[in-house]
């Protein structure tokens, strides 16, 4: 029985791809983790993904109250659970929901809690985490005195896990929702569905060097025409050409998707570490001195507002073929 959980993330009866990164990193530690995956609608499909990851143990905690997403719900459901056993630590992706319910959770198992990690180490006593601080200048070592550990681990900043084909053994919880005092009166998905960066197989980034929140369009279009994600240099950001969801690097998200396209960003250091995991490397830039070229598994020297829009019909073309 282990005494290390992992809270799976899922969404529309898929695994959020962080859940796998971390299961895949403590199996790498020696540890195999009881997997506690709260309100989903088809727990077989999900154990069926943990399985292939090499999850040996899922429970599934159940009750039609958690079968939307709430913070209280959540928190209360993965207390009362964990509160029959005696946690080392709880470990969840570093995402919007997780950072919702997870203090919380914290809170009430009286444990301390580090959000963020980069690194982690299970196998060590006291365990110990690595987290960024000051808008990542640095970064620090968290040990937990006290237990149990609870964290939550950066998308991308972990190897995705190779096969492993497992059959885990899947208990079913009821579940106590306790008393959820917020309603969800109305969800409402944003005007332009965007794509989950930390989730997306291709990326196409946009720097300071597009001038304005309008010109961003040329990144849209080129992203819709072959199904990428948008990102968006801090600089672009910090202009406000882009909103800070978008953001990729060391003070925004860590990606790492099948194919990067960097359109007028200039490869900052920053940027970099947000990136530089990504399977192949596209940049645009019109200075062939810019330092992303280093990076670059491919290189267009040009004007973006050129380059880009070109690379766009052609996009058109070759998915009008497929
Ligand atoms: C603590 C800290 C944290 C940070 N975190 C982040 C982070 O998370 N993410 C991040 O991105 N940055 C981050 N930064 C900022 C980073 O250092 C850079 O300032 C930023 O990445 C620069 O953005 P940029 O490349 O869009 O802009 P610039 O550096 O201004 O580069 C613009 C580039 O576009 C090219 N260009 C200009 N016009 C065109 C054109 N028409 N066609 C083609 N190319 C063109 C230029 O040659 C240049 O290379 C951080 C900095 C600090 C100090």
């Amino acid at each position: 029985m282990s005494d290390i959980f992992l809270v799976a993330e899922h969404k529309d009866g898929e695994l959020k791809r962080v859940t796998l990164e971390i299961l895949g990193e403590l199996i790498a530690q020696g540890i195999q983790p009881e997997v506690l995956v709260v309100g989903a609608p088809d727990i077989q499909k999900l154990a069926g993904a943990l399985g292939s990851k090499g999850a040996e143990k899922v429970v599934s905690l159940e009750n039609p109250a958690l079968a939307q997403y709430t913070t209280e719900g959540y928190a209360n459901a993965l207390f009362q659970y964990l509160s029959t056993k005696s946690p080392k630590a709880v470990v969840a992706g570093a995402t919007p929901l997780a950072k919702d319910f997870l203090p919380r959770l914290a809170a009430k198992l009286q444990a301390g809690m580090a959000n963020d990690c980069t690194e982690f180490n299970v196998k060590t006593s006291p365990i110990t985490v690595r987290r960024p601080v000051y808008a990542g200048k640095t970064s620090k070592q968290v040990s937990f005195v006290t237990g149990p550990a609870v964290f939550s681990v950066r998308p991308n900043v972990l190897a995705f896990p190779a096969d492993a084909q497992k059959t885990p053994q899947v208990e079913k919880v009821s579940a106590d929702a306790g008393n959820v005092r917020a309603k969800i009166v109305e969800v409402q998905a944003s005007a332009t569905k965007k794509q989950d960066l930390t989730e997306a197989d291709i990326i196409i980034s946009g720097g300071r060097s597009l001038k304005s929140a309008d010109n961003f369009k040329i990144i849209f279009d080129a992203a819709s025409a072959i199904g990428a994600a948008v990102g968006a240099s801090r600089a672009a950001v910090d202009a406000g050409y882009a909103p800070h969801d978008m953001q990729v690097g060391q003070t925004g998200k860590t990606v790492s998707p099948k194919l990067y396209i960097a359109c007028g960003i200039s490869g900052a250091i920053q940027h970099l570490a947000g990136m530089r995991t990504s399977k192949v490397i596209v940049a645009i830039n019109k200075d062939p001195e810019a330092p992303i070229f280093s990076k670059a598994d491919y290189g267009i020297v040009g004007d973006l507002f050129e380059v880009v829009p070109h690379l766009t019909e052609e996009f058109k073309k070759l998915r009008s073929q497929s």
